[in-house]
């Protein structure tokens, strides 16, 4: 059946559920991506349930009909058309619910983004591992991995969590636990959008009213940058305070950075009430242009996109800059991604290269506009040594996980960029390689299409994976019918 047919089967079974192309509410929804190439894609139906028995049973619909869906959560991921589909797309928008349970645990919906999560949760002086920017949606997140600011604590972000609500393509709603469909809970702590729809997360919280944390920027000259490489690889060396957390991102915008260099932002945190915490030295040494580390609530953290207010006058366009750059809904992006271990000088030759082969790159002419931004995600020891699918395994050595990420505003430009991007990316593979220090997972929430993602994990990961796929979804709806990183 085609989907104008399978629009009309859904329309007429659940009338408030299915948006059509022009009504305002679908304009609404469609307009929630963070690369705007994936709201181009205008899907022929945005279906939007409001409980999990609802979303079963529309699964159950486009399974039977063979028909094509996208879902999406906070729409955060810029992968052209893994988080839409010119097919139906399910939004989870409704699934919005947020609530405490037994005490010290928060159940969500998949609908909700990490701030309104942390907006319920701070009055109650509670955290849990989340995203470290508010629009970030939790499902997409969570089902990935999820870098949060108590990573070197929790590992990936998913190890908290203690339920998953699932819609299956039979149209079966299940929950898997530790005790319940505990294959199926353990492949959707990190095996993405492979097994079903979840419509619900239940995660443990801990008591922390307030932390310190906040962003550092500096001009990243090469002196600096060896300074903030240099410390970025002794955090994750030893012994590890797993308290502390860095994200350590540079960026180019032409207009912004007319000296040449680009900038850093380093965000930092630390899951207590010190000040210039120990573990973080290396980075609180180098000179800041712009210092907006405080004692903050994770809340006000992930609120730090919109809250300038106190910072440098002369650097507030820059951070304002960047951060529209990274986080509004208006423009383009596209991200790459690839993993190393390895030390400090490879991580300069890297940085160095990349902002080379960036500015000859022809991305500036295509958009004057645009930014050529590079981040880190330090990967310690408890990223490798968690229950999650893509926990490496204890004996794994620490590596870096390195994302490339592009903005621009011209959609003629999408294209070139793309291919820009995946030249650069491709030569710094190839560098990582000549040095030996190529790995080859990449963490799928900050990775391009061509990335390798479950790929490079272990076979026999790979064929535990492909086990519980099968035994909950038989037809192989969502590796068929639904975009997104395919299990292989
Ligand atoms: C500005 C910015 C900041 C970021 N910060 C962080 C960070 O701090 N830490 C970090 O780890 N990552 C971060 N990321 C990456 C982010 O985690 C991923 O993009 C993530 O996938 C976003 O989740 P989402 O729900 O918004 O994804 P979406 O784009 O909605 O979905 C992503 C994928 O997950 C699938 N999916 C989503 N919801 C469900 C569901 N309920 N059931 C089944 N499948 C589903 C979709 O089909 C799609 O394939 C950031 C990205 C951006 C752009």
């Amino acid at each position: 059946m085609g989907d104008i047919t399978t629009t009309e089967t859904l329309a007429q079974q659940f009338p408030n559920t299915v948006l059509k192309p022009g009504s305002p509410r679908y304009e609404e929804e469609n307009s929630k991506f963070w690369n705007r190439d994936n709201a181009d894609i205008r899907p022929s139906a945005i279906v939007t349930p409001s409980s999990v028995q609802e979303t079963a049973s529309i699964v159950k619909i486009l399974s039977d009909t063979e028909t094509d869906f996208a879902i999406r959560s906070g729409g955060y991921m810029p992968v052209p058309g893994h988080n839409t589909s010119s097919s139906i797309l399910i939004s989870t928008t409704c699934l919005n619910s947020i609530e405490l349970v037994q005490g010290n645990l928060v159940k969500f919906g998949a609908g909700n983004q990490w701030g309104s999560v942390y907006d319920f949760l701070e009055p109650r002086g509670l955290v849990v591992p989340g995203g470290r920017s508010r629009p970030v949606g939790v499902g997409g997140f969570l089902l990935h991995g999820g870098v949060s600011h108590f990573y070197a604590e929790v590992g990936w972000a998913c190890e908290a969590v203690v339920e998953f609500e699932v819609a299956l393509a039979t149209g079966e709603v299940v929950v898997a636990n530790e005790k319940e469909n505990k294959e199926l809970y353990w492949a959707l702590k990190g095996g993405g959008k492979n097994f079903g729809i979840v419509t619900a997360f239940t995660m443990k919280t801990r008591e922390l009213p307030k932390m310190w944390g906040g962003v550092r920027v500096a001009v990243g000259t090469h002196e600096t940058a060896g300074k903030v490489f240099e410390a970025m690889h002794d955090g994750i060396q030893g012994v590890v305070d797993e308290k502390a957390h860095v994200e350590v991102i540079s960026f180019f915008v032409p207009q912004m950075c007319q000296s040449g260099d680009p900038m850093f932002a380093l965000c930092l945190a630390y899951a207590g009430e010190v000040e210039r915490p120990q573990a973080l030295k290396g980075f609180l040494e180098v000179e800041a242009v712009h210092d907006g580390t405080r004692t903050a609530t994770q809340r006000e953290l992930a609120d730090d996109d919109k809250q300038n207010i106190g910072y440098d006058k002369r650097w507030v366009s820059v951070l304002e800059g960047m951060r529209s750059h990274m986080l509004t809904h208006k423009i383009r992006g596209l991200f790459r991604a690839f993993s190393y271990h390895g030390g400090p000088q490879l991580t300069l030759d890297i940085y160095s290269e990349y902002y080379t082969l960036a500015k000859q790159s022809g991305m500036f002419e295509e958009d004057p506009g645009a930014m050529a931004a590079l981040l880190w995600l330090p990967a310690g020891p408890k990223l490798s040594s968690g229950t999650s699918v893509i926990s490496l395994g204890e004996e794994a050595e620490p590596y870096l996980s390195c994302n490339i990420c592009f903005r621009w505003e011209r959609p003629e430009a999408s294209k070139k960029m793309h291919a820009i991007a995946d030249a650069i990316a491709e030569k710094l593979k190839k560098k990582v390689q000549d040095a030996g220090a190529f790995i080859p997972f990449t963490y799928a929430n900050i990775a391009g299409v061509e990335d390798t993602t479950f790929q490079g994990l272990p076979n026999k990961t790979k064929k535990r994976l492909r086990e519980v796929a099968a035994r909950y979804d038989p037809q192989g709806v969502f590796q068929k019918q639904v975009p997104g990183f395919n299990l292989v």
